[in-house]
Order: C-alpha cells, then structure tokens, then sequence
C-alpha cells in the first residue's frame, strides 16, 4: 500500500513540477533541465538574478565551423564527423562523433536563436537492446513531442537561419552531387530500390574494373546490389541477406534512358498519367480527410479516458498496476495514431506538389529534353 501511495505521490509532483516549469517559461523566466544544446552554457545569475543560456566560447566556433564545412566546402555529415574526430574536438557524452550527431546537430533551431524545451518526451523503445533482460526503466526512449508542447526559449544565435537552411539542402543533396565512383555514371544511383527488402541497392563496379586490377577471364558488368548482400547485419539492420539478384546496371539504365526520353518527346502522354494520378490523390484525399477527423475524434476520446483512468487511480478504485497497464494501452494506441496522421501529412503534401507538377509539366519537359540533348 505504501508503494501505490508513494507511486501516486510521484505522479503528482512529477505533474506539478511540469506545470510550473511551463508557467515560468510564460512568465519568460529560464526553464531548462539537462545540457543545454552544444555550443551553450547554462549561467546562473547570482542571488536574485535570472539564470541565462549564453554561448560557450570553446564549443561555439565549431558549431559555426561545422555550418562552414557544410557550406562552402560541401562536406557531407559524415566527413565533418570524421574531421571533428581528427581534430581531436570532443562530442559531450559520446565517445566520438558520428554521421548521426552531427545531422542532428545541422538540424537544431537553437543555433539560429531559439531553442525548444519539452520537444522530447521518454518512451518505450521501439526494438530492445536485450528483450530478455528486465529494465530498470521502461521508457528508456525518446519521441519528440507534439509541436505545440514545445516551450521556446531564446538564446543567441551562432549562425544565420538562411545558413542553417543551406547547410541542411547541402546534406540533404549531398549523395546525389557527389557520387564517389566514377568509373560508371551509373544513371539510378540510390534509385533503385531492392524488390526483397525495399533497401536502396548499391552501385557496385566490379573490382576488374579498379585501377591497378589486371582484368580475369571473365566479362564484368557494373550493378546494382541489394546491401545485405554485402555489408554486416549491424549496418543494414538486415538478418538474412536478400535472394534478390543483382541487376545489370548498363541494361537497366538503357531501358530507363530510352522510356524516359520517349516520355519527353510527348509531353501529353506525361500529361495524361500525371492527370490520372492527381485525380487518383484527389478522390482518395477525401477518404483522408475523413479518416483524419475521425483520428482527431478517437485521439481526443482517448485523452478524456486517461484522464478518467486517473481520477479513478486518485479515489482508490485502482490499483497502481492496473493503472499502469491501461495507461500503457491507452499510449500505444495514441501513438498507432500519430504515426497514421504524420502518414496522411506526407500524402497530402505530395498530392499538392502532383498539381504543380502538372501545372508546369510542358515545361519541365521542355527543359528535361535540353539537358538530355546536350548529353
Ligand atoms: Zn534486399
């Protein structure tokens, strides 16, 4: 009885302290729990005074470096990871840098002038590290938060926002301007997708082909690779490597030239199949539009049941238990449900983007066959 009691009491200052925090963020006091965002400090006034986030000046020039790289000298995220690491500049907790920290990084709102506090809530994991082992703690993931829980919080910024926005289109574009192999301009690099696992396959040339690499007996054909053929099961996440077969990257590429081009010579054709896709996203956005508000509906439902299960905790009509396992129910659905309306977000910008494209179709055509022409 002690622990439900002491259970409940956590819940309450848990909730309370959450309250508060969101009222002093309002009252634009600092709120702020954990390290502030890489390249800041958090600086408590002395009595009285407010504590403010200022810039930490061993660790701003290399955010501002790595926007740098990025910008003018076109490095991808992992070749700034890699010259931070050969730099000898420490991340803050992790032993060094990698591909992920840095994008996160490139993508923070902080270093443009204002950071977010409350954008993560912790979550169960979606795949545990060892599903056999109990865990001390059940929510031992993050998720981001809804957008309009996040409490901003001003801070100096250390670069322009039109500088975050390059840097950001620079990673983005990164693999598409910069293809390392140059021996086959293979056509549908990072195009082609694995019929088995829906991995993007890897354009591979043979080793014959490499410099210094006396040729065998045998004909050699550049292809395109499903990656669990040939990398680890840590890297692609992949147990089994796919039966799929490796495609001929010089006969698929013929094919797609030669359908693409036929394509552009007749814009109507084009046309007509943008038309037919755009009226297939129309008649199928009025479905989403309804499943979206039912979504809304169901979503709010479940709010005012948690908030029922809670009142009911408070009168002592349920155990901790049976109040952990509803909640926990209650969460999952909420989450099925957020991760459909993210879904029906994409559909809905690429159907508004399908009628642009057709607007400007003879165009894009006409634009399309110059650049093949000068081929
Ligand atoms: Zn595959």
């Amino acid at each position: 009885m002690q622990g439900v009691f002491a259970e409940y009491e956590r819940t309450k200052i848990v909730e309370r302290t959450r309250r508060g925090k969101l009222y002093k963020a309002r009252m634009g006091l600092l709120v702020w729990q954990g390290p502030p965002p890489y390249g800041y400090r958090i600086v408590r006034g002395p009595k009285g005074a407010p504590t403010t986030i200022s810039i930490d000046e061993r660790e701003a020039p290399w955010v501002r470096k790595m926007f740098e790289w990025v910008v003018e000298e076109s490095l991808s995220a992992r070749q700034v990871a890699k010259r931070l690491n050969r730099l000898g500049v420490a991340p803050r907790r992790a032993a060094c840098w990698n591909q992920g920290s840095v994008q996160v990084m490139l993508r923070n709102p902080a270093y443009t002038g204002t950071a977010y506090y409350n954008r993560h809530e912790s979550a169960e994991p979606g795949r545990r590290r060892n599903p056999a082992a109990y865990p001390r703690n059940w929510k031992s993931s993050r998720r981001m938060r809804p957008k309009e829980e996040w409490i901003p919080v001003p801070v100096p910024a250390l670069v322009s926002s039109e500088r975050q926005e390059r840097a950001l289109e620079e990673i983005r574009t990164h693999r598409w301007r910069f293809a390392r192999n140059t021996l086959y301009p293979y056509l549908l690099r990072t195009l082609v997708v694995c019929g088995e696992c829906g991995r993007r396959m890897c354009a591979m040339t043979p080793r014959s082909w490499w410099p210094h690499h006396t040729r065998g007996g045998r004909e050699w054909y550049p292809y395109y690779e499903c990656p669990t053929h040939k990398q680890s099961p840590e890297d692609t996440g992949h147990l089994t490597k796919c039966s799929s077969r490796r495609v001929r990257a010089d006969r698929l590429d013929e094919v797609v030239w030669r359908s693409l081009g036929e394509f552009l010579q007749r814009p109507e054709v084009l046309k007509v199949e943008i038309a037919a896709y755009a009226e297939d996203r129309r008649s199928s956005a009025r479905g989403e539009a309804s499943e979206e508000k039912r979504l809304v509906e169901r979503q709010r439902q479940l709010e005012r049941q948690r908030a029922r299960l809670v009142d009911a905790y408070q009168a002592g009509l349920l155990e901790v238990s049976e109040l952990r396992q509803r909640g926990e129910r209650l969460e999952i659905e909420q989450g099925e449900i957020r991760r459909r309306e993210e879904e029906l977000q994409a559909l809905k910008a690429s159907g508004a983007r399908v009628e642009e494209i057709y607007q400007e179709v003879e165009v894009f055509c006409a634009r399309l066959r110059e650049g093949m022409d000068r081929l």
